[in-house]
């Protein structure tokens, strides 16, 4: 499958990208996108799901590679590719549940030129939507291109692909913000704000601005935590539902626990509810933990494997995931 034809525009610094992204969004440009590591944009023009007029390529930006301390803890630059962050010592010792969810992410060569940003932004996937131009005009298409009814839940006008970004739910866990750039500067919000919960409209960011930075709050740092995927190739997938569980312990008690799920519903999400219970039996907590988790996993049919199997895989890790870090 041939790309589209598109024109290729490289900025050496945030202000020159946010400056041609506003000034190609005044002209009416055809949807300009941006390219990081490219692996999930690439795939995705060959397939014709986008046909930009203008491709910003994001990669000459050296302010955007590295991750840093800072007063606020941790920074780590958009362009920073997930094998770095799976290398990076500090994220290990303090940070330890984002390095074990970017460590799953697709593939090592794939891991070499993916970056944390790409991934923040990674479109939503549904088996209907991720397929060649020819395969989706043999179905007519759907509400999220080209089309106006939804395969999934026909009869229905929404769009339910699923958020299928491993790092995500690990940063939600840890409180991450994130730093936006446009043309009128630069805004920090917590990622948890990011999301619509729309598969078809994912996330709140305006065709002139960019996500430039990834911030891991101090507060965070160093609690436990672990991240489970299902996927059909343990080797090189996407997650059919992924699920990062962290606790915060002090003078040896649990604090507080935090649980946050990804590929099963159309944003990535923590769970709600978890600080209103407890139970001096583990097993039980754990159990209540994972209902709760398997509660807030809507997932349908959108990808290869049941949405009840799914839901099943949800509760399953969550259960585990608890008592291995309550013991
Ligand atoms: C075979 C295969 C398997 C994969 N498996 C997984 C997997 O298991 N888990 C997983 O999470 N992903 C997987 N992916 C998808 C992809 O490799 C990763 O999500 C990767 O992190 C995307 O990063 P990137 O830099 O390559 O993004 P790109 O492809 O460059 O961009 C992805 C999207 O984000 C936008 N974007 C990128 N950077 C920014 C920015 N700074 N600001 C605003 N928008 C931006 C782009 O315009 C594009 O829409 C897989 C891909 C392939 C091809
Ligand atoms: S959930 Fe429905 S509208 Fe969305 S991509 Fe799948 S089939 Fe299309």
């Amino acid at each position: 499958m041939a790309l589209p034809s598109f024109k290729l525009i490289r900025a050496r610094t945030v202000p020159d990208a946010v400056a041609s992204l506003t000034q190609y969004a005044s002209e009416g440009a055809r949807a300009t996108r941006v390219l990081a590591g490219g692996t999930d944009l690439l795939p995705s023009m060959r397939q014709k799901l986008f046909e930009p007029e203008y491709v910003l390529d994001l990669r000459l930006i050296n302010e955007l590679k590295g991750i840093r301390e800072t007063e606020q803890g941790i920074e780590i630059g958009a362009l920073t590719t997930l094998r770095q962050i799976e290398s990076s010592d500090i994220l290990k010792r303090d940070y330890r549940v984002l390095v074990e969810a970017a460590k799953t992410v697709a593939s090592p060569v794939i891991r070499n030129m993916s970056t944390v940003g790409g991934n923040i932004c990674l479109d939503t996937r549904c088996l209907w939507y991720n397929q060649s131009l020819t395969w989706r005009k043999s179905c007519g298409f759907c509400i999220k291109k080209d089309g106006d009814l939804c395969h999934v839940a026909p009869g229905g006008q929404t769009c339910w692909a699923a958020f299928c970004g491993d790092t995500p739910p690990a940063l939600l866990c840890l409180d991450a913000q994130i730093e936006i750039a446009s043309a009128s500067g630069a805004r920090q919000i917590p990622l948890s704000t990011f999301y619509t919960g729309e598969g078809d409209n994912y996330r709140k960011l305006q065709s002139n601005e960019l996500v430039t930075r990834v911030i891991l709050p101090r507060s965070s740092a160093r609690l436990h935590g672990v991240y489970r995927k299902l996927r059909v190739r343990g080797s090189i997938d996407y997650p059919l539902a992924g699920v990062a569980v962290v606790v915060k312990r002090a003078n040896g008690h649990i604090e507080d626990l935090r649980i946050a799920l990804t590929a099963v519903n159309p944003a990535p999400v923590l769970v709600s509810g978890l600080s209103n219970f407890t139970s001096n039996n583990l097993e039980e907590f754990a159990e209540a933990a994972a209902e709760l988790a398997a509660r807030t996993a809507k997932p349908l049919t959108t990808s290869a494997l049941t949405p009840e199997y799914r839901r099943e895989m949800i509760r399953v890790f969550t259960k585990r995931a608890v008592l291995a870090l309550y013991s």
